[in-house]
């Protein structure tokens, strides 16, 4: 059984680990279940990566050379704030995996961790992500109504779509 969002567009993933038969093994299974799946090695190549696509959750290593995962974290969501982010942590840094989830951080896992399990985070963040994109077109729409009386109907199109253009970010 493979996943789809209703618009058949795969739900994205952006996998950040700098241990690459981890980060490959990873991207395959999830592939391998319907979803789009991005690897990347390094904190600097997530940024890149997610400034040329729209990237449904991030699952990001703490540990990483160059850019760690709380910063990459921070980086993230600083530009992409409708982004879940799940933070991979090994043993002995659940105190960072913990500050993480205070500061955006979606939840976190501990390595190595069970496909399973690790799909049940994704479904629980892209759920928030889903929900978190309803609500902004919820409150845009609701400013929209006020005023709209007075405007074409072309131009209340434009607007609408303009709302639906933004949630995707
Ligand atoms: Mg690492």
């Amino acid at each position: 059984m493979t996943v789809q969002t209703p618009e058949t567009r795969k739900i994205h993933l952006l996998i950040v680990d700098d241990e690459e038969q981890f980060l490959r093994a990873t991207a395959k299974r999830l592939e391998v279940r319907g979803f789009q799946v991005t690897a990347v090695d390094r904190g600097e190549k997530a940024l890149e990566a997610a400034e040329k696509q729209t990237i449904d959750i991030a699952i990001v290593d703490l540990k990483m050379p160059g850019m760690d995962g709380e910063k990459t974290l921070s980086a993230l969501k600083a530009r992409h704030p409708w982004m879940e982010v799940i933070i991979l942590t090994g043993h002995g840094s659940i105190d960072s995996a913990v500050k993480c989830t205070q500061s955006g951080a979606y939840s976190y896992l501990q390595k190595p961790c069970e496909l399973d399990r690790l799909l049940e985070v994704v479904t629980e963040a892209y759920k928030r992500r889903v929900m978190n994109k309803a609500r902004i077109k919820e409150e845009k729409m609701q400013e929209l109504l006020g005023p709209a009386l007075s405007q074409s109907p072309l131009a209340i199109l434009e607007k609408i779509r303009q709302i639906e253009q933004d949630a995707e970010g």
